[in-house]
């Protein structure tokens, strides 16, 4: 790489401007700039999503990236929209790696669900540009498919063990075979057990914490194993149970329910602890078998790095848009199948389309995939976000289309803002009884 020719100084005696490395790796293909980069909020299924367009200076050639941080969507806006633009505006969308780690240390305090989304939202858009670029789907620029389609799990939420099972008799009815199941807590505010129906399809979300209801651990720890027990008498061997502690419980209890549910034979137990307990995974590993999928909270390297590498989880769970995006969880991936860990990275309902549709990039391409957590778009959605990826026989497919293969009506997009709220989407505190407030 030659040295630039001299170069102006700004006021803190840095060269100006700072931005631009000093080669062209156009690799054959005509110059290309970045010449606008834009936040679109929108919330067709009145999930605040966010979304992020970067458009080039060739006619019609722009990409789309997931930046949604639901509880936080108007700070991750302000980041793209005043410090990100600036940044990227008049560079060559190409230099993929290089802008997402200049634009990662440009803040100096790095990492952080509100900046990695932004990031997220970049380097995604980035990532589309290139594969409509080279008239390939993403997961062809990340070395081919390795798998027809990507097998997902679905949410069976219910007020009791019967309803559980009512619901997740549906989904196997639908084809589905990988199903989480939840139970209500009578009188308490049980993470992923209200059914919350949805127009088009109705599925059974979660309800973002949102009731009043008190929360206590340990009515939860003696529910949760008559639940299970109830489903997998109830719907035999075949299939594939799922649960989401949702770091709720003290963390030695929730060893203790690990320990108890290692019996009905589940697909993974997950969360069983909040990130700031990490510490307690060397202490599970060593009681129980039972797989332990870990990791939608994390933000930073330092947080998983050392449970893959000691093979103390066995699915990360990361959010890709939390983490920064698709080039580093393309790396963690490949990171993880050195350790036999699989992949499942979180897909609920406020992970954009075009999130999942990343999320199914990787799935296809990475060997050591686990499961993907899908949720169902409504019709509405599907319309602000033609080519969003869709479930058959229990999977989800790839269009094949160039990129991320899905594309947002920014018109139709606009006629769903963000719904009023007294928190502007922040979630409410949960407490016990005696008011002191839990993890979500
Ligand atoms: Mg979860």
């Amino acid at each position: 790489m030659s040295e630039t020719a001299a170069q102006t100084l700004n006021d803190d005696g840095l060269p100006e401007p700072a931005v631009a490395p000093a080669w062209e790796p156009t690799g054959g293909l005509p110059a290309l700039r970045i010449t606008n980069v834009k936040a679109i909020p929108t919330a067709p299924d009145n999930i605040r999503l966010v979304v992020v367009k970067v458009e080039t200076s060739e006619p019609g050639l722009y990409g789309l990236g997931c930046a949604t941080f639901t509880q936080r969507p108007l700070a991750v806006v302000t980041a793209i929209e005043e410090y990100l633009k600036p940044f990227l505006i008049g560079r060559d969308p190409n230099d993929i790696e290089d802008i997402w780690q200049s634009a990662y240390v440009s803040s100096y305090w790095r990492s952080g669900p509100v900046l990695n989304n932004a990031l997220s939202g970049v380097d995604m858009a980035l990532w589309d540009i290139k594969g409509k670029r080279a008239g390939m789907p993403v997961y062809q620029l990340l070395g081919g498919k390795c798998r027809r389609a990507a097998d997902v799990y679905v949410h069976a939420g219910g007020r009791d063990p019967q309803e559980v099972e009512e619901n997740a008799r549906r989904f196997l009815e639908q084809g589905y075979r990988f199903i989480r199941c939840q139970v209500a807590v009578p009188g308490y505010s049980t993470y992923g057990s209200q059914i919350r129906p949805k127009a088009a399809a109705p599925t059974f979300a979660q309800p973002l914490g949102l009731s009043q209801e008190p929360w206590e651990p340990t009515p939860y720890c003696r529910l949760v194993p008559k639940l299970f027990e109830h489903i997998r008498t109830a719907l035999g061997d075949e299939v594939e149970l799922l649960h989401d502690i949702h770091e709720r419980i003290p963390p030695i209890a929730a060893i203790g329910l690990a320990k108890e549910l290692e019996q009905y034979r589940l697909f993974f137990l997950e969360d069983p602890f909040a990130p700031e307990d990490n510490g307690y995974f060397p202490i599970l590993r060593q009681q129980t078998a039972i797989p332990i999928a870990m990791g939608e909270l994390y933000v930073n390297q330092a947080e998983y790095v050392p449970l893959i590498r000691d093979r103390l989880i066995d699915f990360i769970r990361v959010h890709l848009s939390d983490i920064g995006g698709l080039s580093p969880a393309r790396k963690l991936a490949a990171f993880c199948e050195f350790f036999g860990v699989r992949t499942a990275w979180h897909g609920p309902g406020d992970v954009s389309p075009v999130g999942h549709a990343a999320n199914l990039h990787l799935d296809l391409a990475c060997y050591n995939f686990g499961i993907q957590e899908w949720t169902t778009f409504s019709e509405r959605a599907r319309e602000v976000f033609p080519g969003t990826p869709e479930a058959r026989a229990g999977a989800i497919w790839s269009n094949d289309r160039p990129g991320l293969g899905v594309d947002i009506d920014e018109g139709l997009a606009a006629k769903y803002p963000f719904p009023a709220h007294p928190l502007n989407g922040a979630w409410p505190p949960v407490r016990r009884r005696d008011g002191t407030v839990v993890r979500p």
